[in-house]
């Protein structure tokens, strides 16, 4: 059933309003919304959760070092100041671009004008076993399952009196030296050798290894020599085995197989080896580049329908150099919501629609505690100064005084006390990895 189906040509908005649809409330989506709300339109907000979650923290919430609900964020509180903006929850699989409606299971929704910002996902790069096997890191129910797994290995490795099984359970494979490989196996070192070496005292520790493998000669790529030497060496004082220069042909449910370097048991592969625009998007018939982003104009419409937008880590935008392609960040994203939402009234008030040009404030990557790099400019940071930073910048961006509240609660506890709070096993599902698991033991005993 249609929302409304008004296909005479004018506004469908409220009273002949235009009729702004954003998919998508991540970073991209709700800064458009931000700027149109109190403007003379009606806009529709659509997601398929009902709440924002910030991503950059996601890895904290993985390593237990935050609860996932104080990096999450309801839409309806967000927009509940915003009077031309309604939220439906909704997970959309269809768009029809001639009648200019969007389709869910349940409703659809039309539009005058449609933003796709719908983000990102895991880009497995066929490798044979990752995306049945390995753990992502792309949302919450990941970083809660992330969570669960890590803690479950330490529970069952405690109880098991065969030496390979018990070293595979205390065995972590973190696959990808970007950002989020680089903060995540950080955190999980500072998890297991801080609060998790005092709940497991007759774990030996010696037997826990926690490796992060990268096919490329060195971590963060885009940062200057000395920063990257200086992630490696932290992270190798913190006990993570870096390799490097190392590539990783398959992997199966208890092994990650490397090329010309042997095999790792481990019970845990967490894989953040690459991202791509999501992939519903090939879908929708739309320009794709080979990273599965939609190609956009630098006005971040597409070419063919001047009446939608594509914005955030799923738009192909190019980088004001003119050479490659901006990459997926979180600034880029917010940048981009606010022009398309400018872009948009220009549009309504007969003005043309002008080209995005991003502002690079920075960037900046957590190792541990009091260590981070980070580049503003031409300047680099590392060490005591880079983590302050991180610090700041990552409470102020928070949405929410509580959810601020509650991380900073959350650090305070881990810098003053070495203690992490939230340490639940929750039940979670990997019932393809579950399924899979079960079929090659069946057939394991079949050949005995
Ligand atoms: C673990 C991790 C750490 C990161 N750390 C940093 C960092 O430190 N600094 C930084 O700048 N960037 C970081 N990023 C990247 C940053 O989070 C992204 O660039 C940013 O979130 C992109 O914003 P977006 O709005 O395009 O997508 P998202 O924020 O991913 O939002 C997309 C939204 O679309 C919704 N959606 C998807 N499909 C549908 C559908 N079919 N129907 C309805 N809704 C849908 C999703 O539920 C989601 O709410 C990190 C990302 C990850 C995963």
């Amino acid at each position: 059933m249609p929302e409304m189906n008004n296909t005479s040509g004018q506004y469908r908005g409220k009273g002949g309003l235009p009729k702004v649809v954003v998919i998508g409330a991540g970073f991209a989506g709700l800064w458009l919304t931000k700027k149109l709300s109190g403007k003379p339109l009606e806009v529709v907000l659509v997601d398929k959760t009902n709440y924002h979650t910030f991503l950059p923290l996601l890895y904290q919430a993985a390593a237990a070092e935050v609860e996932p609900e104080s990096i999450a964020y309801p839409i309806r509180s967000i927009i509940r100041k915003m009077p031309n903006v309604r939220f439906i929850m909704a997970d959309i699989k269809e768009i029809n671009y001639e009648e200019r409606l969007v389709i869910a299971n349940d409703i659809t929704i039309d539009y005058d004008f449609l933003v796709i910002a719908i983000g990102s996902a895991t880009q497995f790069f066929d490798t044979p076993g990752t995306e049945e096997y390995a753990f992502q890191l792309k949302n919450l129910e990941h970083a809660i399952m992330l969570r669960s797994q890590i803690l479950r290995c330490f529970e069952k490795a405690m109880v098991e009196k065969n030496d390979d099984a018990r070293r595979k359970y205390l065995t972590f494979t973190v696959i990808g030296g970007g950002a989020t490989g680089v903060e995540f196996a950080g955190a999980l070192a500072e998890l297991i050798y801080g609060p998790l070496k005092k709940d497991f005292p007759s774990i030996d520790f010696q037997e826990v290894k926690i490796y992060l493998i990268e096919a490329a000669s060195g971590v963060l790529l885009t940062y200057p020599n000395h920063l990257r030497e200086y992630t490696v060496n932290s992270l190798r004082q913190m006990g993570v085995n870096v390799i490097l220069e190392t590539f990783v042909t398959h992997i199966t449910v208890e092994t990650v197989h490397l090329k010309d370097k042997g095999v790792i048991p481990t019970e845990t592969v967490v894989w953040t080896a690459g991202v791509r625009g999501a992939p519903i998007a090939e879908k929708w018939g739309l320009p794709i580049t080979r990273s599965g982003r939609i190609e956009v104009l630098q006005t971040l419409q597409l070419e063919k329908y001047s009446e939608i937008y594509v914005i955030g880590d799923l738009a192909a935008v190019m980088a004001n150099d003119n050479k490659h392609h901006l990459p997926m960040l979180a600034p880029v994203a917010t940048q981009q919501g606010s022009w398309a939402a400018t872009n948009i009234l220009r549009q309504i008030n007969k003005k043309p629609p002008l080209p995005f040009k991003y502002l690079d404030k920075g960037t900046m990557v957590t190792i541990g505690r009091k260590k981070a790099i980070a580049m503003v400019g031409k300047r680099t940071f590392n060490g005591f100064i880079a983590w302050v930073m991180w610090l700041f910048i990552h409470l102020y961006n928070l949405i929410g005084f509580k959810n601020r509240l509650m991380v900073l609660v959350n650090w305070a506890n881990d810098y003053i006390f070495y203690e992490k709070s939230i340490r639940l096993i929750l039940p979670y599902k990997r019932s393809s990895i579950i399924k899979k698991q079960l079929l090659e033991q069946l057939l394991k005993e079949e050949k005995k």
